[in-house]
């Protein structure tokens, strides 16, 4: 039976909101019984019916030690009653009723069976840590349970929850929580800033517990390391000082056997020493802690844009994390947290981690979501929606990789969802299986996960050293890591020897871990991992298979400039080994502030690829375009043939003459933009379309085509067909092209009713002026006037012509539309003044 714990304070509660509402946030300390009592007191009130509950849980290591804990409260055999299922690792049987999974288990069962038969009830615990797929799978349970499952119950659990957000998304959902019994907790700083001290992280550590310990200190001890290496060095650490007798100390992490990690948990009559990675932060509960040594370190998940893949470096833990681990110590008595790192530096850090969904690469997650039949991504039902930039990148990415095609998953999407892995990884080692280096593959990998494994300015005498050893020459950047790798291996990951050859060994080590993982990874997949030998081509075409979308072409050969695709620009490292090749991949794109502040963007981790093989390996993505421009300084239009990989040219081919239609074209525009001057087009032809406009205004009946913008460029284009040089257009004829416009007949109507001169009662045949949009006008001296009594029209008499009237000197007397008036008003008034003026003229 279990011991009375906090959470049954509000049993009822529990069972009756689940009941009404089927959904629920439940938040209380760590340790109230939430993981282990929630999932019994389902199945005790008969809430399950015939179906079971599934406990989601972020960390492995924790959703098979719970499943223990509730078999063994149970008295059930682990895998029966109780069971647990993780990727590889299914402990279950047809009688279970309470499955703690990892997230993507049960993302992975929702692809295969949306409506979740079997199960009753969802928990999501420690639902804070807000995991991609936890957000994820959260919101698929909630569209299942509004379509077709209006029986499913769900909870959300977790010590530290911002209900706010949550119940909004969540509603209608009720919210519980629990406050528990915590006890106080004393903090205690480093007096110097972690970086300043340069002694090993597991070193301070062992120095903080001999001092508690030494003051006479009680109780058990929890230390928080980032990683299994940090913990065993730890380990190590403590049992070398003299408190550490009568301690038995544990280690517990995801890596060690299963037997070690219920070892860590049992209880002893021994005081203990527990060093664990941030499982123990919030998953697990250490009984009878009170004292907690914090790294202030953690393996965090993160996109690393250089690498284009997430990443899981040691990175630092945030404030509301370090307080969790803190909290750790105050469960059964007062306790004492002592962070290796000073208080000054904890205001610094960051108050909470970002949910994943913001940090990290959505690549994979996209996938699952599309393979579950999702292709709306942005009217997807998000907790927290993530940004734009990223869901573009991932689709973009996935597009690349071939994983999916106008919104929907391919057949390669679909076998890349198998692995466990960053799309890039599983799109590799799909690759790799074909080409025979599943091995090389797995370690190539490996490679980019971590840190810099080289490093960089190390000076004379390491670059000549490497050069001996490692070869200066090389068709990839990978083939000298593998080489420094294997070095470093072979000496042990010493660091005087690492240092010869400027390798940083920490990082070194790092690499043999991920290896297997990868490796691990590829033989669960089925695939074949024996270390073949192959030819460099083949690896060479994975990595290409794998980063396609990171191509790039050496502009010239004097610089390192490069264009990649995606339109992106960069410069290849002056360390890679792949200079010689004009074409490459980059593994890794690092920005990087230069001098004057300018970002400079270094491709580096290069692999030397061929036009070839992209041809054979991405048909559908080489297109040879005619890329044709008017060149400014030699006035004339120039033609290429360029050979593209996406949108990157890959190479051009002069074509001379350039295409006709396009030349002609790109002449237009010049001309329409006022940069190349037509003489020919003079007023003649501006006045003969002005002509034509105001019939087609005035005068719809003549049905006469109106010439308009369009009209006007194709017309230019006509008039530059055939040519290619400016010169060529320069002195063509243009008023017969333009007139071709309209048929025999046309011209005779647009002469007859929009002449070019008028001819006026007394016999004078004055010049009309056209233009757009005004009424057409004719200038004339009075004397020319005389006999003319009335306004002259046009346009089937349907406009009357404005008559500028001048004086004998060519200056302005009138602007009118009225000549009868004219002469009846205000000619008299003016005439005799007039007559005066030019006596020399006739008057009358
Ligand atoms: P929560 O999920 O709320 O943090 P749990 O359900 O994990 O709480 O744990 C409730 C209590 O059960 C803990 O306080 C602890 O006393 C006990 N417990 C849980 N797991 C174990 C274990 N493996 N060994 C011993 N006690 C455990
Ligand atoms: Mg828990």
């Amino acid at each position: 039976m279990a011991e009375p714990l906090p959470i049954y304070e509000i049993e009822r509660d529990i069972i009756a909101r689940l009941q009404r509402d089927k959904r629920l946030i439940l938040s209380a300390p760590t340790g109230s019984g939430k993981s282990t009592q929630v999932p019994q007191i389902l199945l005790k009130h008969g809430l399950l019916g015939s179906g079971q509950v599934v406990v989601l849980q972020p960390r492995r290591l924790a959703a098979r030690l719970l499943a223990a804990r509730v078999a063994q409260e149970l008295g059930v055999k682990l895998g029966e009653e109780v069971g647990y299922q993780i990727r590889f690792e299914n402990c279950t049987s047809a009688k279970t009723k309470i499955r703690f999974v990892t997230e993507g288990v049960l993302l992975r069962q929702m692809i295969n069976d949306p409506k979740l038969s079997g199960v009753s009830a969802i928990l999501f615990d420690e639902f804070h840590e807000r995991h991609l797929y936890g957000d994820i799978t959260l919101a698929r349970t909630l569209d299942q349970q509004e379509k077709f499952r209006p029986d499913l119950m769900l909870a959300v659990m977790s010590a530290t929850l911002n209900a706010g957000e949550l119940k909004k998304y969540l509603s209608p959902c009720a919210v519980l929580a629990s406050v528990g019994r915590m006890f106080p907790v004393e903090h205690e700083y480093a007096e110097l800033p972690a970086y300043s001290d340069k002694r090993p992280v597991w070193e301070q550590a062992a120095d903080a517990f001999s001092r508690y310990v030494h003051c006479g200190g009680e109780g058990d001890v929890l230390v928080f390391m980032p990683g299994g290496f940090e913990i065993s060095q730890t380990i190590e650490a403590i049992r070398h000082t003299s408190e550490a007798k009568g301690f038995i100390l544990l280690a517990l992490h995801g890596e060690l056997p299963p037997r070690d990690q219920d070892a860590a948990v049992a209880r002893y009559d021994k005081r203990k020493v527990v060093v664990a990675t941030n499982v123990a932060e919030t998953s697990l509960t250490i009984d009878g802690v009170r004292l907690v040594i914090d790294s202030g370190l953690a393996r965090v998940a993160r996109y690393d844009a250089n690498r284009g893949i997430n990443t899981l470096l040691i990175d630092k833990i945030s404030q509301s994390s370090a307080d969790q681990r803190a909290g750790r110590a105050g469960r059964t008595a007062p306790g004492l947290c002592m962070r290796l790192w000073s208080r000054e530096e904890h205001a610094h850090r960051a108050a909470q981690e970002l949910p994943e969904i913001k940090r990290l690469d959505l690549s994979e997650v996209v996938l699952t979501l599309k393979a579950s039949g999702v292709e709306e991504l942005r009217k997807f039902r998000w907790l927290e929606k993530p940004d734009e930039i990223s869901l573009a990148h991932a689709e973009e990415l996935l597009t690349d990789l071939g994983a999916i095609h106008e919104n929907k998953i391919t057949a390669v999407g679909r076998k890349m969802l198998a692995f466990p892995l960053h799309p890039r990884y599983a799109r590799m080692l799909l690759a790799a299986q074909e080409y025979g280096c599943v091995h090389q593959a797995c370690l190539v990998a490996a490679l980019t996960q971590g840190r810099d494994l080289l490093l960089r300015n190390c000076g004379k005498e390491v670059d000549s050293a490497r050069e001996d050893l490692l070869g200066e020459k090389a068709s990839s950047d990978f083939w000298i890591l593998m080489r420094a790798w294997s070095f470093a291996f072979n000496n042990q990951f010493r660091v005087d020897a690492c240092r010869k050859l400027g390798i940083h060994a920490v990082t070194a080590k790092q690499v043999g871990p991920l290896f297997d993982q990868f490796l691990r990874i590829a033989k669960d997949e089925g695939l074949d991992m024996r270390p073949n030998e192959v030819k460099d081509e083949n690896l060479q075409k994975c990595i290409l298979i794998g980063f396609s979308d990171r191509v790039a072409r050496r502009m010239d050969q004097g610089t390192l400039r490069c264009e990649l695709v995606h339109g992106r620009r960069g410069v290849l490292a002056r360390e890679s080994v792949v200079q010689h090749s004009p074409l490459f991949v980059a593994a890794e794109i690092r920005e990087i502030e230069g001098r004057d502040r300018e970002v400079n963007t270094i491709l580096s981790l290069g692999t030397a690829v061929e036009v070839e093989w992209l041809r054979a390996l991405f048909p559908d993505d080489i297109k040879s375009d005619v890329h044709v421009q008017f060149d400014a300084q030699q006035k004339r239009v120039l033609a290429a043939e360029l050979l593209k990989f996406r949108d990157l040219a890959l190479s051009a081919k002069r074509i001379d003459p350039p295409p006709a239609d396009a030349a002609a074209r790109l002449l237009a525009d010049e001309i329409l933009a006022g940069r190349l001057l037509l003489p020919n087009w003079d007023h003649h032809v501006e006045q003969w379309l002005a002509r034509l406009n105001l019939l087609c205004q005035e005068c719809a009946d003549l049905q006469l085509p109106a010439i308009r913008d369009d009209d006007r460029k194709s017309i230019i284009e006509q008039l530059c067909h055939g040519a290619v040089n400016y010169k060529d257009i320069k002195e063509r004829e243009v008023k017969p092209i333009v007139m071709s416009w309209l048929s025999q007949a046309q011209r005779e109507l647009l002469d007859k009713h929009a002449p070019e001169r008028l001819t006026l009662p007394n016999g004078r045949t004055p010049k009309v002026n056209y233009e757009n949009g005004k009424s057409p006008f004719i200038s004339l001296r009075i004397q020319e006037l005389y006999d003319v009594n009335q306004t002259p029209k046009v346009a089937m008499a349907r406009v009357p012509v404005t008559v500028h009237i001048l004086t004998p000197g060519m200056k302005p007397i009138q602007v009118t539309q009225d000549l009868a008036s004219f002469w009846r008003e205000h000619y008299p008034k003016i005439k005799s003044e007039l007559a005066r003026k030019y006596p020399k003229h006739f008057w009358r």
